[in-house]
Formats: structure tokens, sequence, C-alpha cells
């Protein structure tokens, strides 16, 4: 049980600040700085007394016991970081401190033996200390839920660093060319570092959907870097027709606020044509994880060729318009995939015969249907295919019409 007295002597005892003493009394006042309350503790040996008393002027020291004297740099800790901030594009702020595990060792020493009940942890009033002397020092605002940067306030060290959290842009995008990956592919050979087989580029292909997006957004955030996440990706060579959804993490920004009618202008005008994006807008975090766990059914168009002339198409139509197919992991993509066998549904086929031995089929399918492989049957790992209807064929051109993200 909490003692009122014995506390107060083992505080006093100890040598501890006003501070420190009032960090343990803290609930039994009216919402008050805890540096009165410490002094109006010190100078009463009641609680009775300690509650009516008129508060004095709080005494801090550098060599108390509970703090090391950190509230005495909590004001030395707001300028740096207010320093720290300038130059940045922010509305708001946390803050998080560091402080020697030795006080919180002690911090529960002193728990066990006088309770905890009334108390308030050192680090909790450090943080709020300092994020009110931030926020006068800033004229920001702390936020616990979003807050644009994290202030880590050291105080074993007396250093102050910045933690600036992202920014998300949402937008969708078409991929209007053939052989451009989505995202930056780094060369196989040197991982990135540059050398003889990708002409010292670090790449596979001079560009991607991601780096055409996000240049100008990174030069207008004066962000370090930047990671791309899309809804699903296309095949390097196939073109994305319709709008495919994705979220762009700008890393480090300087500025948060981007005009996005003009971004996308920007990015539209210097893609030459590869690449479209529209509906730019803030995003989160939390879009992100929608998307990568979001299954959108996809529609496709696929030019086929068969090895001898095509009959029945109609017969294919019928077949796998709403038919479920097992697709062993892609030969293509074993070398970075699992070899599972998924079952995925086709929800419609409808085709057109272009030549004796060419035609186009339209393919609704679900999120994560390998169409290249429903089309050649991938030497028998999908079943059923195209071929196992029509003979030997292939897929020679694959387009995404449409990724159905819009229910
Ligand atoms: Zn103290
Ligand atoms: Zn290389």
């Amino acid at each position: 049980m909490f003692d009122y007295a014995s506390a107060r002597e083992r505080l006093l005892g100890m040598g501890a600040c006003d501070r420190c003493i009032g960090r343990q009394f803290f609930r039994l006042f009216s919402p008050m700085d805890r540096g009165a309350i410490g002094a109006k503790v010190r100078q009463s040996k009641t609680l009775e007394e300690a509650l009516s008393a008129k508060p004095g002027k709080p005494v801090l020291k550098q060599d108390c016991p509970l703090c090391n004297g950190h509230f005495l740099e909590v004001g030395g800790m707001a300028r740096k970081a207010a320093q720290l901030l300038q130059g940045i594009g922010y509305d708001s702020f946390l803050v998080g401190c560091r402080v020697e595990g030795q006080l919180l060792g002690r911090e529960e020493e002193l728990w066990n033996e006088i309770g905890a009940d009334n108390s308030e942890p050192l680090k909790k009033d450090l943080v709020r200390q300092l994020g009110m002397e931030l926020e006068a020092a800033t004229g920001k605002q702390v936020s616990f839920s979003h807050p644009d940067v994290t202030v880590l306030a050291d105080f074993t060290t007396g250093k102050a660093s910045l933690e600036v959290h992202p920014v998300f842009v949402y937008g969708e995008y078409k991929k209007l060319v053939r052989g451009i990956p989505q995202t930056k592919w780094p060369c196989r050979h040197c991982h990135g570092r540059g050398c003889s087989y990708c002409n010292f580029t670090g790449k596979m292909y001079p560009t991607s959907v991601e780096e055409i997006i996000a240049k100008p957004l990174l030069v207008a955030s004066g962000a370090s870097g930047e990671k791309f996440h899309g809804a699903g990706r296309e095949d390097i060579d196939a073109t994305m027709l319709g709008w495919r959804p994705f979220v762009l993490e700008l890393q480090h920004p300087l500025r948060r606020t981007l005009k996005w009618a003009s971004m996308e202008k920007e990015i539209n005008s210097q893609a030459g044509g590869k690449v479209k994006v529209h509906g730019l807008r803030p995003s989160s975090k939390a879009e992100v994880r929608m998307l990568k766990a979001a299954k959108y059914d996809k529609t496709y168009e696929a030019i086929v060729e068969c090895d001898s002339d095509v009959k029945g198409l109609s017969r294919l139509e019928e077949a796998f318009s709403g038919a479920e197919i097992a697709q062993q992991t892609p030969a293509r993509v074993l070398h970075r995939r699992a070899d599972l066998t998924r079952s995925r549904k086709v929800r419609s086929v409808s085709a057109e015969l272009l030549g004796p031995r060419r035609f186009k089929a339209i393919i609704k399918a679900e999120s994560g249907t390998y169409i290249k492989e429903l089309i050649s049957g991938d030497g028998g790992r999908t079943k059923p295919s195209f071929s196992d209807m029509l003979g030997p064929c292939k897929c020679v051109e694959l387009s995404v019409l449409e990724v159905h993200n819009h229910v």
C-alpha cells in the first residue's frame, strides 16, 4: 500500500529532485506540474498539508538519483530538436527518449519499495515536458497517431535526432509499352553496383514504371529514396492498359505537401508516352497493406499462336468460362517462388480468330492467375490449359485491360 509519509521520507533521503518527488504522487493531486507537486510534498509532512500547501519554486538537481538531472536538460534538448526540424516540412511530431538503463532500474526498485500506484514513469514525464517545449518552440502539434516526424532525444548522449516518416502517395497507372518492368530491377550479376553486363547502370532494364513515376515526386518532395507498392504486377513484356493502383512511399521527405494535379502532369509529360498516371492523392501505410492483400480480378487480352489450325474456339470459350484450373508455380518463376499448386478461377473467356493459327482471347481471371501458362499449359504444370484443347499453343502478346478494383 502507498503510504505518503514513508514514500516522502524515502525520496528525501535519497536526495531526489522536486520533479522526481512530484512524479511519485501525481495521481493524488489535481493536474499540475510534477515539480510543483514535489515542492509541496517536500515542505509537508502529511498529505492533507501537501494538498493545501502553497506551491514553492520546484528545485531541480543535476545529481538527482532518479533523473540524473535530465529535467534540467530538456530545454537544451528542445532547442537542438527545433534546429534539426528547420528546413523540414511537417505539421505534427512525436517525441521519444532514451535514458540510462540504471535510472530505469532505480525507478523499478523504488516502486518495489513505495508502490507505483500514484506514480508517473520518468520517460513519460520527460517526453511530455519535451513535447510541450517543442510545441512552444516550433508552433507545431504533438500527434500520437500519425506524426510526420518522430524526435528522438537521447539523454545518455545529449543528442537529438529525427526520424522523418514517409509520405505515401496513391495513384493508378497504365503501362502503354512492352519491355519495361514495374519495379527497379537490380543487375543480377553485380546486384546494383555496376558491371560490364549491365553497362554500369546496375540495372537489368534502363527504366521501370517505378522510376518513371517516382522521379518527379522525389524531386518535388526532396525525399532521399522511395518504395513502390503495386496492386499486383504485370509481366515485363505485357502492357497494362487498364488503371492499376499503386502506392509510392517517399522516404525521408523534406516537403510533405505536394500539388497533386501538377505532379500528375509532370509525371505524364516526362514519361514520354510509356506510362500514364492519374488520381494522385495522399495515402497511408494502412492502404499499402490493403493494396497488398487485395485480390482483384483482372481482364487480359492475349494473342495466341497455335502449332496447327485453330478449331473449336467456341468450345474453348464454353469450357474455360467459369472453370477452375490447377496451376503449379510456372517454370519461369520457380527460381524466386515456392513450388506450389494453386487453384484459380477463370471467370470468362471470349475468343476471336485472327488467322488460321492465330486468335485473340479476352480472359477475365482471378487474382494470381498465370495467363501465359493457362494458354501454354507450361509442360503440364497448369491443368487444364488451352493447349490441352487446341494442341500446342502459346501467348505471343499479353495486355492487361482492366484491374477490377472498383467493385
Ligand atoms: Zn530528478
Ligand atoms: Zn551489373
